[in-house]
């Protein structure tokens, strides 16, 4: 191993000092550093998904982005929310938002105990205060207990959520916050929940759009 990986693999972990460090190289001061952040892809494609109008996503779930998004979801380092926060509400403004409040998916229950924290409403309130838009608790989860996504294949996601979220007192536009689309399942479940409740335009606005065929755990 040469000088430079030591170093890396050092400024890999300096979080557990409570430094924020890139989570693309691991230089110490930011959670993505300019030269990482330029390195991120775009999705490679348009996610669209039945019942949301439409759904903005920066990146691909690949390298620095996938990254931040396991260390919000799995590492229990809230502060990796914010440079998704950042990328997710300048697209925002780049393309324009039609709803004018803000809600996220809510985690599940026994996730968002161990985690400290419902990562998607981190992710909500941080775009909101960047967008200067109100967020507001809209969905809950319904229902019994139900397996996890990510252990499940395409078709079966889509029936693992049918009427798995409620809503309540929608306004006309609303922006659905989450981490990650992938087959659009849960998007979709909670786009036809808030549809329910009187909402006529539902965007989703998430860091990163993985087509299914990846693995998004
Ligand atoms: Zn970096």
């Amino acid at each position: 191993m040469d000088i430079w990986a030591a170093n890396r693999m050092k400024l890999g972990a300096p979080h557990l000092l409570g430094t924020p460090a890139c989570a693309g190289c691991g230089v110490r001061g930011v959670g993505l550093c300019p030269f990482c952040r330029a390195g991120l892809a775009r999705p490679v494609q348009e996610a669209r998904v039945p019942g949301v109008t439409r759904v903005l996503a920066p990146w691909d779930y690949a390298g620095a982005a996938r990254s931040l998004i396991l260390a919000l979801k799995l590492r229990g380092r809230r502060s990796a929310a914010g440079p998704l926060a950042d990328a997710m509400s300048e697209e925002a403004l780049t393309r324009g938002l039609e709803g004018k409040v803000i809600t996220w998916v809510p985690g599940r229950p026994a996730d968002t105990r161990v985690r400290g924290y419902d990562h998607a409403g981190v992710l909500a309130v941080e775009t909101g205060e960047r967008l200067g838009l109100p967020v507001l608790r809209l969905l809950r989860r319904t229902g019994p207990r139900r397996p996890d996504q990510t252990a499940l294949g395409k078709e079966d996601r889509w029936v693992n959520l049918e009427g798995a979220f409620h809503a309540r007192n929608a306004p006309a536009g609303v922006v659905i916050v989450d981490d990650l689309v992938t087959t659009g399942a849960t998007a979709g479940a909670c786009g036809e929940a808030l549809r329910k409740s009187g909402a006529h335009t539902v965007e989703v606005l998430a860091a990163c759009y993985v087509p299914s065929s990846h693995d998004a755990r």
